[in-house]
């Protein structure tokens, strides 16, 4: 198990991370996931025992990652964001390097070395020099680095980044394999490889933990079903006289709606945005009653999914909250729009 309490980083007047607590179990894919930026990198280190902490601990299976380094650290396995790789090396002969550095014993060394290789698919590659392999390759060997020791938990600084789609596939493919035997921990920036990979999701943004959930639990309980869009007959003024006028519409936004191309003479018609309050389904009928009161025929109406890409966009991109605010997850005011910007 790893504990992380009240950790907070701080470079002057930037604080990198800030008061973020959570519990990591076993035999699970965990992701970071958050914009550059967010403090994924620098808590990494922190957990890893890379770097020292302004306030907060950090302990693996128990063993506090500053008091008890030696014993905490043997625990771990980690690939930084930029691996300190000997390209002038082989994997083989870079790899006995970090298994002396890490204290296996001697006589297990070259055993270790098969097996880590074999792991990360890098057995026809031991004897090339490193500066020869593909970056695909590269950040094997800085996995296989990782996995000298057989540590229970192998914390992955962006593992993908700088690598082509094939090459992403192959990794992530390993990783899942890797989550059979480890409790991996990577971090990402990108919401669908965290969703492809991870079986729970830490969103970090402004250096707090935002959110802390599966991915489905993450859609289910943040994307609240509140929001509503329909199309009516009639022009906005007609629709805002209808909307104001109804308690189970928090807001909303309107805006023209064109008419299918072949309609003759077509009459005018709205489109509108709705946030719903109270029960989503008495919400929806007391739209659909007022419209059809004002003889506004509603012509649509689709429930607004919120999918974990908006939740991901709507959490990071909020305003760092400021300090005595709790960090619960809290679903932030809707605008009327669609967010179709990607991470
Ligand atoms: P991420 O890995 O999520 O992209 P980082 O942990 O690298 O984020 O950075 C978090 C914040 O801390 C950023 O604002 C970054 O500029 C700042 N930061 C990171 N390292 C240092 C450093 N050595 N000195 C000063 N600021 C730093
Ligand atoms: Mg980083």
């Amino acid at each position: 198990m790893i504990t992380v309490e009240h950790l907070t980083k701080r470079y002057g007047e930037v604080t990198a991370v800030d008061d973020i607590s959570f519990t990591l179990g076993e035999g699970h894919i965990y992701g970071f996931l958050g914009p550059n930026g967010a403090g994924k990198s620098t808590t990494m280190n922190i957990m890893t025992g890379c770097l020292a902490a302004t306030a907060g601990t950090v302990t693996i299976d128990g063993c506090d990652i500053f008091e008890d380094a030696r014993a905490a650290k043997q625990r771990i396995g980690y690939l930084p964001e930029i691996p300190p790789l000997y390209t002038d090396e082989t994997p083989e002969e870079y790899l006995h390097f970090v298994a002396e550095a890490k204290g296996v014993a001697k006589r297990d060394i070259t055993a270790e070395i098969a097996r880590v290789l074999e792991e990360t698919r890098l057995t026809d590659m031991a004897g090339r020099l490193i500066r020869n392999l593909s970056k695909g390759y590269r950040q094997r060997v800085g996995i296989a680095q990782a996995l000298l020791g057989n540590p229970p938990y192998i914390i992955l600084d962006e593992p993908t980044v700088g690598l082509d789609p094939l090459q992403i596939i192959e990794i992530r493919d390993l990783i899942r394999d890797l989550g059979q035997k480890h409790t991996v921990i990577l971090s990402s920036h990108i919401l669908s490889e965290v969703q492809a990979i991870c079986e729970s999701v830490l969103i970090i943004a402004h250096g707090k933990l935002v959110a802390f959930d599966t991915p489905e639990n993450l859609e289910k309980t943040l994307a609240a079903n509140n929001r509503l869009a329909i199309e009516a007959d009639g022009d906005e003024a007609a629709a805002r006289a209808v909307l104001d006028g109804l308690g189970a519409v928090s807001s909303y936004t309107v805006q023209p709606a064109a008419a299918p191309a072949r309609t003759e003479a077509p009459a005018p018609r709205t489109r509108a945005d709705l946030t719903l309050a109270g029960d989503a389904d008495a919400a929806a009928r007391a739209v659909f009653t007022a419209f059809a009161a004002a003889d506004l025929p509603l012509l649509q109406m689709t429930p607004i999914r919120a999918d974990l890409e908006n939740i991901f966009i709507e959490l990071t991109e909020a305003e760092p909250a400021a300090p005595e605010v709790p960090e619960a997850p809290e679903q932030p005011e809707q605008e009327g729009t669609d967010h179709e910007s990607s991470v």
